[in-house]
């Protein structure tokens, strides 16, 4: 596991890996994430902001049903066009980009979507892959394969990676996302000893109990709850301090010393800190 300036690399780029970093922990884990095929960078490691719920999930379930479980006999033989039109055609309802119009009684289209859909890889598991169409088969006694429109040219539409690789790097990023998770701070469950029950947000601790230390304040990010908005703020020390490293990492972070506070004392701190 590298820990490089802001993004911890699982794996191995040349064959299979996660990278991925936190950019907030507020109601959950935000943060900006890519998967590497053999060089081949899928999603968007630039996004920053982006749930991550989604990745960790997809992941999550590949593995506990095994990947050798990603393999179904019709695709026994194909070209890699063959299998990526059946499989488009079974759960996007797509050969390439043309709908397929297809006389096929629904419960059959139904059948054949359940029956496709554990190939199905990246796609929608969260906003840095919205450009991102991808299938993951692991045929028997072969290295895994992943299709993807979008690989370059001189790649065609499938690599290989090795199955190891892809267990191994998508169980480390699983556990580090669940640590991750292990410190989102609950809106439900906060209670502020002053205010009683109330929505968090996070402030560095200079802010707690200063005054006129400045008051930077990122546009809110809005989680699944529009009633919760993830709120948070810092000081000019801790924004200089985040300039110096290019953003949040474990320096500036740790610097910050988030500290979660309610949105009634978030106002106070805001007035006695705020330089006009
Ligand atoms: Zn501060
Ligand atoms: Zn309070």
């Amino acid at each position: 596991m590298e820990q490089s300036n802001e993004t911890i690399l699982f794996g191995d780029r040349a064959d299979f890996a996660i990278e991925a970093g936190v950019d907030a922990i507020t109601s959950q884990v935000w943060g900006h994430l890519c998967v590497w095929c053999r060089g081949v960078m899928l999603g968007d490691l630039n996004d920053p902001h982006c749930g991550m719920a989604g990745a960790a999930n997809g992941f999550r379930k590949i593995i506990a049903n095994s990947v050798e479980s990603l393999w179904d006999e019709s695709l026994n033989g194909l070209s890699d066009l063959d299998a990526w039109n059946i499989l488009d055609g079974a759960i996007y309802g797509m050969h390439g980009d043309v709908e397929v119009a297809d006389d096929k009684p629904a419960e059959q289209l139904h059948e054949e979507m359940l029956r496709y859909s554990k190939f199905d890889f990246l796609t929608g598991w969260d906003e840095m892959f919205d450009d991102c169409k991808a299938f993951i088969l692991c045929p028997p006694n072969k290295p895994m394969r992943i299709l993807c429109r979008t690989f370059p040219e001189s790649v065609g539409l499938g690599l290989d990676i090795s199955r190891s690789a892809f267990v191994e790097t998508a169980t480390s990023f699983v556990k580090w996302f669940d640590e991750q998770s292990e410190r989102i701070v609950d809106g439900r469950n906060f209670v502020c000893p002053i205010h009683g029950k109330r929505w968090p947000t996070l402030v560095c601790k200079h802010l707690v109990n200063g005054e006129g230390l400045g008051f930077i304040e990122p546009e809110p990010m809005h989680g699944p709850d529009e009633s919760a908005p993830d709120r948070s703020a810092w000081c000019d020390e801790c924004n200089r301090v985040r300039n110096e490293h290019r953003g949040w990492n474990e320096v500036s972070i740790a610097f910050a010393g988030v500290t979660p506070i309610c949105d009634i004392c978030f106002e106070a701190v805001r007035k006695k800190n705020q330089r006009v």
